[in-house]
């Protein structure tokens, strides 16, 4: 055994990571020509790799970091509490003081009408969860042929068999028999792709009003819930236009509809608001929520249930089957508390609205002029940036992802992480990130684009 005094090199590393470790969404057999990237620490918005590189961290991890690397009071949380109760479960009319303390804090700062929580250990066992929550609610209210989920075309819930059918990715519905029964999926609001002959506004209507059209083509007396991110953000970062989600909302509350918002990305900060629904003035029956909400310091997830859902069934009394073993972990809640704690008494998620998310987004938008740019796209700290093969056409690379995946391999050559999805390049730093730092981001971004264009001769 080695330990952290000793630590392997990275061609070891690689060796026992190729032989042993499969990676998820990942082609292991391009990962073994190349060998794992090893990341061995971080501070801040910085990661170091196993050859002491520094790396900007332009994802905040998988979207989740929102308070930065290296915030000891997460970590002192943890260790007290698992001196205190390292593990005690909520099943059978038992809890904890920090599931207790989590579940009131999360009343206080989510919208008003989502006062209780139902714990989960990801983002993919919440939206599990909202399929049978919103499935048993309907029973309850005896119409239980209410049982359709609508969810829509390239939209991330998770990678659970219930959370991944609610997806809307082609390749993840290929693998395994994709989509279960009931779920159905219609358009989404990306005006950059689908937009074509109509103004914004316009399209931002039209693509609600596909909501409409399928419910009605099913019949409302069939349709449970609609469930949608507020912005998506593993589909590319998408912005629906300013129409959408008021009709959205109008169409939902006439066919009694229930609304889910899945602000696992959304949530916490960053859209500059506390969450996607605040920014967009929603009122969700049901909130999925994850990721930012231990700044991923620990796994943790919980649905915010609306109290029209949790008063029907505590009148129908009755179980509903349905937990994790680890709902509500003690040391994930105490880091969750911690984490709150953070966000407010540092006012991280005000500052970064007032302060640093307009500059990300003006310094952002200066690649609009870029040849290989075609879209810039974005909310808070948070954004899609289209490269395109002409950008007076916006021509799509051939094959897809061309441009996006030389990109993010020479962003990572110079310094910083950044996704690609197809050939939309994406940033959702951590929200502590400076202006300075910001600066820094957007040289290795613009280098990044400029050795990505020569390659490809655009
Ligand atoms: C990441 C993500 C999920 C899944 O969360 P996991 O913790 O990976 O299971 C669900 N919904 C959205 C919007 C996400 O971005």
């Amino acid at each position: 055994m080695s330990t952290s005094n000793d630590p392997r090199s990275t061609l070891e590393y690689q060796e026992f990571d190729r032989r042993h470790h499969w990676h998820p969404f990942t082609d292991t057999r391009a990962l073994n020509k190349k060998g794992t990237r090893v990341i061995t620490r971080a501070e801040g918005v910085y990661l170091w790799d196993s050859d002491g590189n520094r790396i900007l961290d332009g994802m905040a991890g998988l979207w989740c970091v929102n308070v930065g690397y290296g915030r000891r009071e997460l970590c002192d949380a943890a260790h007290a509490q698992m001196l205190e109760l390292p593990y005690y479960n909520s099943f059978f009319q038992s809890a904890h003081p920090p599931a207790i303390e989590l579940a009131r804090l999360l009343a206080e700062v989510t919208p008003a009408g989502l006062e209780r929580a139902f714990f989960t250990n990801s983002g993919s066992e919440a939206n599990d969860t909202v399929v049978r929550l919103v499935r048993h609610y309907w029973s309850l209210r005896g119409q239980p042929d209410r049982s359709v989920i609508i969810s829509r075309d390239n939209a991330y819930h998770g990678s659970t068999v219930a959370a991944a059918s609610l997806g809307g990715m082609q390749p993840m519905h290929a693998q395994g028999g994709l989509p279960i029964p009931g779920i159905e999926h219609i358009m989404q609001p990306h005006y950059y792709l689908l937009g074509e002959g109509r103004s914004e506004d316009e399209f931002g209507l039209f693509a609600a009003r596909a909501l409409e059209d399928r419910i009605k083509a099913l019949g409302a007396q069939r349709v449970a819930a609609f469930i949608a991110e507020p912005i998506q953000g593993a589909g590319g970062v998408i912005v629906p236009p300013a129409t959408y989600w008021p009709e959205i909302q109008r169409i939902c509350a006439k066919y009694d509809v229930l609304l889910v918002a899945d602000e696992v990305i959304c949530g916490f900060g960053r859209t500059g608001e506390w969450f996607g629904t605040d920014y967009y003035d929603l009122h969700p029956d049901l909130m999925s929520i994850a990721k930012g909400l231990s700044s991923g310091y620990l796994p943790i997830g919980a649905v915010m249930i609306g109290d029209r859902i949790a008063e029907t069934l505590i009148e129908s009394g009755g179980e509903f089957a349905h937990g994790y073993t680890y709902s509500g972990h003690p040391a994930a809640c105490a880091v969750a508390i911690a984490n709150i704690g953070i966000l407010r008494d540092e006012r991280i998620v005000e500052r970064a609205a007032r302060e640093t998310a307009p500059y990300f987004q003006q310094r952002l938008a200066e690649f609009r002029a870029h040849p290989l740019v075609s879209d810039v796209q974005g909310v808070g700290l948070f954004a899609g940036i289209e490269l395109s093969a002409d950008k007076r056409t916006c021509a799509r690379f051939d094959p897809l992802g061309t441009a996006g995946g030389l990109c993010r391999d020479l962003c990572i050559q110079n310094g910083l992480v950044m996704r690609a999805v197809g050939d939309r390049m994406i940033l959702s730093p951590p929200l502590i990130i400076t202006r300075e730092q910001i600066d820094e981001l957007i040289e290795k971004v613009a280098l990044s684009f400029d050795m990505t264009a020569r390659e490809l001769g655009i």
